[in-house]
């Protein structure tokens, strides 16, 4: 109830209580004012206070702090009284001028960027904030921040250009590139009959020159191949690298598809010249896809795509440059995106080579066995050999796919060696890689790479590759024999070839096709055919395997008919390395080497 008991002279001294509160809070307000005026006084912000504008004059600078001063050179005393042109605003920013002054009078905050003069004449980039200060719903004065933000705006610049370039060649690198595309189509379909030409461009033996020479010489000559570009561009062009040896040019406008393939061809002429680099006299040659606005493709996107098929088509047709074609992607749209999927899956490491085991019929042991790849697809799954190898093949990016391949199938080998387990690997070549002049020596820079005997690798090539090019598969072939690496016929019997080839083949092994094994206990005509390449491949001093074998009896007809080796589900399905240890751990088939 206390509370409640107000006397006279309690109410007194409330008052007087009030009063002392009162000094006290506007001895505070003076403080903080005091305070607040030094703060602005050495604020290194230029701070201006400027009255308000009325009628038809305007507003008037009628304070300034240090930081003011000392940002422009100007004297506290010969700027108050000024008009905001002592904000130095340049002339040719005279549009943002107008536009402060025009806030201003309309009582609005005002925020820009500009380029100002200082006293002494140097020019600034300005950062300016106007702010009304109010009372009772009327300005009664303004606060203009100005701030010198040239530095802040240099580094932004420089940073902008670091992202957006490639450090090697100081060339735009993807991010800018496809700015510049993009710009380059929005102002084209501006306009009807424009067009902008896209071109991807890949260097065609520069995995070997790196492998060869090292990365420093690549680098040299991914720097010369960039000069040669800028050099030859016409003005407006963009020239980029997008990584590795990729790189691109766009040419915003663009009289006709003539004049493109005559860039292209420009550009392929001036690669052709030999390069010197550190003394050695290199040459490279280039493929080109080409994609055109409107033509080929409505956005960005799309045309790097189409571009990007295209050059591979150049690559493989060997014919410098190539356009895009409806036809060579409008059925599988699918396909297409697994192209540009397979190049990044190539370096990222995504395809794992499996092993199937093959047997040795008489003692049931594993003699060797054959590589089968497999893609660790992120998004599909993994994908089986048939659905990107034929891919890989049409595209070019077969090599590669080989190269990668190889390299982790040896590595592989070696371990497995060191491990005390000495298994031989067969790996298939498809009839493109066949044709690749370089693929022998790769084989053997693979082989001792990783110190593997050659007679640990057999090399498994379908019978209708060979018969693609025999004379030139023969050449191949012959020299692989000559390396001491083993040679086998895959897939034999579908592909017509006549016994004088395989006669003349220095090949050691004969594989039947699987169709006519799984046949075999079904179907006389197979069993048939199997015993026939069976007889004619001893006849010719070759070993037979068998593949695709399902079931026991398969297996026992096989035996009986005296084929060599045999490989299928029955015995086991391909698997990967550690799998394979552990098979061969646990079955009763055994590894010549490891059971003694
Ligand atoms: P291929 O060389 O004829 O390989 C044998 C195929 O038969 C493999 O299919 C294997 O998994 C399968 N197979 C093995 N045993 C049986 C069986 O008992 N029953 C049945 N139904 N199938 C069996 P996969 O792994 O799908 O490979 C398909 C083809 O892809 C291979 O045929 C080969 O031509 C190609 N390929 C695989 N890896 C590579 C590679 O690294 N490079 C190249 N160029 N081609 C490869
Ligand atoms: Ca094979
Ligand atoms: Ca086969």
């Amino acid at each position: 109830m206390a509370t409640s008991l107000r006397t006279p002279w309690r109410a007194a001294l409330d008052s007087d209580g009030d009063l002392q509160r009162k000094l006290a809070e506007q001895r505070m307000h003076s403080e903080q004012l005091r305070l607040l005026g030094s703060a602005v006084h050495v604020a290194s912000e230029g701070i201006a206070i400027m009255t308000p504008a009325v009628e038809a004059v305007g507003p008037r600078i009628a304070f300034v702090n240090d930081g003011f001063c000392v940002m422009y050179g100007h004297r506290r005393d010969d700027v108050i009284g000024q008009t905001p042109e002592i904000f130095g605003i340049v002339q040719r920013n005279q549009v943002i001028y107008d536009s402060l002054l025009q806030h201003v009078f309309e009582g609005r905050p005002f925020d820009a960027e500009s380029t100002a003069r200082r006293a002494s004449g140097t020019e600034f980039e300005l950062d300016l904030r106007l702010v009304p200060v109010e009372n009772d719903g009327q300005v009664t004065h303004w606060v203009a921040f100005l701030r010198d933000v040239t530095e802040a705006r240099h580094q932004v610049a420089s940073l902008r250009h670091q992202a957006m370039h490639d450090g090697l060649t100081a060339l735009p690198n993807r991010l800018l590139f496809i700015e510049a595309l993009e710009e380059a189509i929005a102002k084209a379909g501006e306009q009807t009959g424009m067009m902008v030409a896209l071109m991807l461009m890949d260097l065609d033996r520069f995995k070997d020159v790196n492998d060869t020479f090292g990365h420093q010489f690549g680098d040299a000559l991914l720097k010369q191949v960039a000069f040669r570009l800028q050099n030859q561009k016409t003005e407006g062009d963009v020239i980029a690298r997008l990584g590795g040896d990729e790189f691109a040019v766009l040419i915003p406008v663009l009289a006709d598809q003539q004049a493109a393939a005559n860039s292209a061809r420009r550009i392929l002429n001036t690669l052709e010249q030999p390069f010197v680099i550190e003394r050695q006299v290199l040459e490279v040659g280039a493929s080109i896809g080409i994609a055109l606005f409107p033509e080929h493709g409505p956005d960005g996107r799309t045309l790097l795509r189409r571009a990007d098929v295209a050059m591979y088509a150049a690559k493989q047709k060997q014919s410098g440059y190539s356009f895009h074609q409806e036809d060579r992607e409008a059925p599988h749209g699918d396909d297409l995106s697994l192209i540009v999927e397979l190049r990044s899956a190539i370096e990222r490491g995504e395809l794992t080579p499996y092993y199937q085991p093959k047997l040795h019929m008489r003692t049931g042991i594993m003699t060797r066995v054959e590589v089968l790849l497999r893609w660790d697809h992120p998004v599909r799954g993994q994908l089986p050999p048939t659905s990107f190898i034929p891919l890989a093949e049409r595209t070019g990016l077969i090599r590669s796919v080989t190269d990668v391949m190889l390299n982790q199938v040896l590595a592989q080998c070696r371990a497995w060696q060191d491990e005390g387990a000495p298994i031989h690997v067969a790996v298939n070549i498809s009839a493109r890689s066949l044709l690749d002049q370089a693929l022998p020596g790769k084989i053997q820079a693979a082989l001792e790479r990783w110190s593997i005997d050659p007679r640990f690798l057999k090399v498994e090539i379908t019978e209708s590759s060979i018969m693609a090019d025999p004379s030139h598969a023969l050449a191949i072939l012959s020299m692989l024999q000559s390396m001491g690496v083993r040679l086998s016929v895959d897939d034999f019997g579908t592909g017509y070839s006549s016994l004088t080839h395989l006669r003349e083949l220095p090949i050691d092994e004969v594989k039947i096709d699987k169709s006519f094994v799984q046949g075999m206990s079904t179907s006389d005509a197979d069993a048939a055919i199997v015993r026939t390449i069976i007889d004619l491949g001893h006849n010719l001093g070759k070993q037979v395997c068998a593949e695709g074998v399902e079931d026991q009896v398969t297996w026992n007809m096989l035996r009986d008919l005296g084929c060599d080796l045999a490989q299928g589900f029955w015995m086991a399905r391909p698997m990967p390395a550690h799998e394979l240890m552990e098979w061969l751990v646990e079955t009763s088939w055994g590894l010549q080497l490891l059971k003694r």
